[in-house]
């Protein structure tokens, strides 16, 4: 590759820079030539502030086009982007900053008192803000800045980002992800989803999360295309915006909130070329009704944080519900049991990845990343997998994700697997809650069917045991009218946890 991931997207932008890169919902629209100007005075003054190669810029801001320069700024001037969630509270972000240790941190106007107090106790000396407009200190303090930069020459190896983990399993974790990981994901994808020069990204999603500026964004930077930007997911919005676009990517929720709009048709989709979804598993439910409602066929796939895309369902060939579909090319995968020992098809194990997206490791986390680095190269993603005769993976439960009851290890999604196969259930938690028999009881949280749909606790429970063994069983079912839910569709167990122990 290149010397810098940005040279890799420069060489594609399109021939006649004028063309669009983002357009907002308000109607403003930036070229390639503004990205590229833009990017170019943010670095200058990124070097201006004293940030030397390698130095963290965190930024918790709302999205914007400014917020995506910042982040080419960053690759450009050899420096380490940390996009934060925007929902983090104060006491998160002293943890972020801390860990971190940023030298500069870019907030939204509205934060900044918050977290100028945080940032100076940790001794942060540079704080800009950046709002939803593209306004704050940051632009204006850029605008007096030559609009040339000399990219900075980087090693393949070198860190681009860190991206914190979502932390579903526990503390976020920084993952340093390079400029190789960030190409070598950005090509394969980039070719596998057929990318068109006159493709148009919908893009709804948030870009402190891998989904958003990663996959997003730098497929659409290898494309040279163009994006319509909205804030954050609104199902008018989205429909309105659908007729003009042809690519969206989604995380579930959003597939089943359009769904539940009446006026969301086949027509609304005619000009659509291709549907993904991703973050979290996606419904077989979903995935049916929207076939059924469109005819498109979304395609699901799989990855984290810490490898970028890791498998997907083919443009051409069959996309599979349920499965997460073939690795990528170039990214070899397999499953092992707990020792490490490789398993043969069709057995259910460890899923391991290993190739150029894997990332170089946890920061300032080394036992962690050693733990999770296997000798010859493997990252141990902690999903619980199995993969089919053709190939095609299934993401059955995390190893994370384990509820130990009465001495027996209990894979949460295998129960709701099971529990979702119920006609009168929309989805299920099963979670494990203390217990002074069994050391953690199996419990279900179960939303019904929102269309008057009726079930009893003593109907499901007698439905799980025809099906999965008695230590499988749930001790107790709780109905409730919605799962919580993180910014990526991720369910929040550590919530239900709460919320259901007594
Ligand atoms: P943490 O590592 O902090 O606990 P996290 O693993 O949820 O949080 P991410 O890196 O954002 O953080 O998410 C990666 C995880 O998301 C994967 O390991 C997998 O469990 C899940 N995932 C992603 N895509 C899919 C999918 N299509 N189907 C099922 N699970 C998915
Ligand atoms: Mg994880």
């Amino acid at each position: 590759m290149r010397s810098n991931l940005y040279d890799e997207f420069y060489d594609r932008f399109p021939s006649d820079m004028r063309s669009t890169f983002i357009e907002n919902e308000n109607g403003s629209i930036y070229s390639y030539s503004q990205l590229h100007r833009s990017s170019s005075q943010l670095a200058n003054l990124l070097v201006q502030l004293g940030l030397k190669k390698g130095d963290r810029v965190a930024a918790q801001v709302d999205k914007s086009a400014q917020a995506v320069f910042l982040y080419l700024a960053c690759i450009r001037a050899g420096l380490a982007f940390v996009p934060l969630n925007t929902a983090y509270k104060e006491h998160e972000l002293e943890y972020f900053f801390e860990d971190a240790e940023p030298g500069l941190v870019v907030v939204g106007t509205r934060y900044y008192e918050a977290v100028e107090r945080i940032a100076t106790q940790a001794g942060v000396k540079n704080l800009e803000t950046l709002d939803s407009t593209g306004g704050g200190s940051l632009i204006e303090k850029a605008t007096g800045q030559s609009v040339k930069f000399e990219t900075v020459t980087c090693k393949a190896d070198d860190t681009a980002a860190i991206l914190y983990t979502s932390g579903t399993t526990g503390k976020p974790k920084g993952a340093m992800i390079t400029h190789r990981n960030l190409f070598s994901n950005a090509r394969t994808l980039h070719k596998l989803w057929g990318w068109q020069s006159a493709d148009v990204l919908l893009h709804a999603l948030p870009i402190f999360h891998i989904h958003g500026l990663f996959v997003a964004c730098n497929c659409v930077l290898m494309n040279g295309s163009s994006i319509l930007f909205i804030s954050r997911f609104d199902c008018d919005k989205v429909i309105d915006l659908l007729p003009r676009s042809t690519v969206m990517m989604g995380v579930p929720t959003f597939y089943t909130r359009l769904l539940s709009e009446n006026r969301f048709n086949a027509s609304i989709c005619s000009n659509m070329r291709l549907f993904i979804s991703g973050s979290a598993p996606l419904l077989e439910q979903t995935f049916e009704e929207f076939k059924q409602r469109t005819g498109h066929v979304i395609l699901e796939r799989y990855g984290m944080t810490e490898a970028g895309m890791i498998t997907s369902n083919p443009l051409n060939g069959e996309r599979i519900s349920g499965t997460v579909g073939l690795p990528l090319p170039g990214t070899e995968v397999r499953l092992v049991d707990e020792y490490g020992h490789v398993l043969p098809n069709g057995r259910e194990g460890r899923l391991e990845v290993k190739g150029d997206n894997v990332f170089l490791g946890y920061w300032r986390m080394p036992e962690k990343t050693a733990k999770d680095l296997t000798a010859d190269g493997f990252l141990k993603t902690g999903d619980i997998a199995v993969i089919n005769d053709q190939g095609y993976v299934s993401i059955v439960g995390r190893t994370k994700d384990l509820v130990i009851s009465g001495g027996y290890n209990v894979y949460p999604k295998e129960v709701e697997l099971c529990i979702d196969k119920l006609d009168q259930v929309l989805e299920s938690a099963v979670i494990g809650l203390p217990d002074p028999d069994y050391g953690e009881a199996v419990t279900a949280v179960v939303v019904l069917h929102p269309k008057g749909a009726e079930l009893t606790e003593d109907r499901l429970i007698e439905h799980v045991k025809y099906t999965l063994a008695g230590y499988k069983v749930p001790k107790r079912v709780y109905f409730i009218d919605a799962l919580p839910r993180n910014a990526m569709g991720k369910v929040q167990k550590n919530i239900l946890r709460e919320n259901f122990s007594f």
